[in-house]
């Protein structure tokens, strides 16, 4: 009988990593274990092809063009666009915006929308648990508008304490935006929830969408949130590509972001007209590329199959905290019922930075530090974790290098 859950659904963990060249590499000898997904995941052979193709077959820059190359580039640059409304399951495909990441998503709704609509006295939520690219951008804006920023503090195993959170809302409250799963915790937030209670109190909602757009199956509508940013480069897609996803309705009502090229329709000195949705917020020559090479990675996710790769993850998530627990002084730093497949932890007189080095060195790859979310850091007392995230290619055989790398490297340090 197979046992392995894996195998009984038909998840072939052996052949996606063939998928992956880099997987092939060594790093000081030896193979490379790469751990550091939350941070970045590893491309397919598919999405390398792409960009390759792109470049080799019909590199022109597109919508205005009326060569061949250009119509080329701009129908595959727009089927990126619909393959993410239907990823994320918007009603339409103006609703989807391309940026260079999460981080640009946040920044322009906190300007466009935010400078159009906070003013002195107004509030803006956010959670304790939150990325820097969440904080800031609110923060930058709050101090310009005299308007106050409210945190929904955490608990001891990194979930949101939702009573506090529903205390904070307020007929001041104007937006509220959070993480939909934490990068240096793990912890699932209850987003459906949230935004229910804040659309309750006349607040729009902004979801974080970095970590949870790989792991968890997305419904913009089913959640019913306002915006929801995102980045390719965690979506086993390229670098410098990101999707803020918005209500039509409000990105309509919004000012505009970045002035420039594409996104006005008529431009004379006295009076500029913008254009229509998506353009309006897609000022100059896009990543034209690396949007078309995200194109590929949805449908590379697509043909893995997202609950496969979801039950695979669990699985490793499962598999390296128990055995992470077995480690004596290991403390695991984010214990939430609900997680995406990552776990932070410290090792009493360790500190991250050094157990990060002596794993390099056996070509083990996690991250270490505070994760841009010095707040969680400062929860906690600490000042940094080591981090190891899970992605579809990774196998219980890696978490137990990563064990063994542990423990010799807690033999040398502590
Ligand atoms: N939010 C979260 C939760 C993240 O994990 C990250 C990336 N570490 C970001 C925002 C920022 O994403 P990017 O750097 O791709 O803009």
């Amino acid at each position: 009988m197979i046992t392995d859950p894996a195998i009984q659904t038909g998840f072939d963990v052996l052949s996606v990593r063939q998928q992956f060249p880099i997987l092939n590499r060594e790093v000081k000898g030896k193979p490379l274990v790469y751990l550091d997904n939350a941070a970045t995941s590893q491309k397919p052979q598919v999405v390398i092809d792409a960009l390759v193709d792109y470049y080799t077959r019909f590199n022109a820059n597109i919508h205005r063009g009326i060569h061949t190359l250009a119509e080329e580039a701009t129908a595959a640059y727009e089927a990126t666009r619909d393959k993410t409304r239907d990823f994320i399951g918007a009603s339409a495909r103006e609703e989807i915006i391309f940026t260079r990441g999460t981080t640009e998503g946040i920044n322009l709704v906190a300007y466009a929308w935010g400078r159009q609509n906070i003013k002195a006295g107004d509030e803006v939520i956010v959670s304790a648990m939150e990325h820097h690219s969440n904080i800031v951008p609110w923060q930058v804006l709050c101090e310009e508008k005299n308007a106050v920023l409210r945190v929904i503090p955490i608990d001891d195993n990194g979930e949101l304490i939702f009573e506090e959170f529903t205390k904070l809302l307020n007929e001041k409250t104007k937006l509220v935006s959070v993480v939909h799963a934490s990068n240096s915790l793990g912890t699932i937030n209850p987003v459906k929830k949230i935004i229910e209670a804040a659309h309750k109190a006349g607040a729009l909602v902004m979801i974080d969408g970095a970590q949870s757009s790989v792991h968890l199956n997305i419904d913009v509508r089913e959640l019913d949130c306002d915006f929801f940013a995102f980045s390719a480069h965690k979506l086993y897609g390229p670098t410098g590509v990101g999707v803020l996803y918005g209500k039509k309705h409000i990105l309509d009502s919004m000012n505009v972001f970045q002035g420039g090229g594409e996104m006005i329709r008529e431009v004379c000195f006295e009076k500029t007209t913008f254009n229509d949705l998506p353009y309006k917020y897609e000022a100059g020559t896009p990543n034209i590329a690396d949007v078309i090479a995200f194109g590929a990675a949805l449908d590379f996710i697509d043909s893995i199959g997202k609950d496969l790769v979801r039950q695979h993850e669990e699985e490793l998530l499962h598999y390296a905290t128990n055995r992470l627990g077995e480690i004596p002084g290991l403390h695991i730093v984010g214990k939430a019922a609900k997680k995406v497949s990552l776990v932070s932890f410290r090792v009493e007189n360790v500190h991250p930075q050094d157990l990060g080095i002596l794993l390099d060195n056996r070509g083990i790859a996690v991250r270490t530090g505070h994760h841009c979310t010095q707040p969680v850091m400062d929860r906690f007392g600490i000042p940094g974790t080591t981090r190891a995230s899970f992605a579809m290619y990774n196998t219980k055989e890696e978490i137990d290098a990563l064990i063994a790398g542990l423990e010799k490297a807690i033999k040398v340090l502590a």
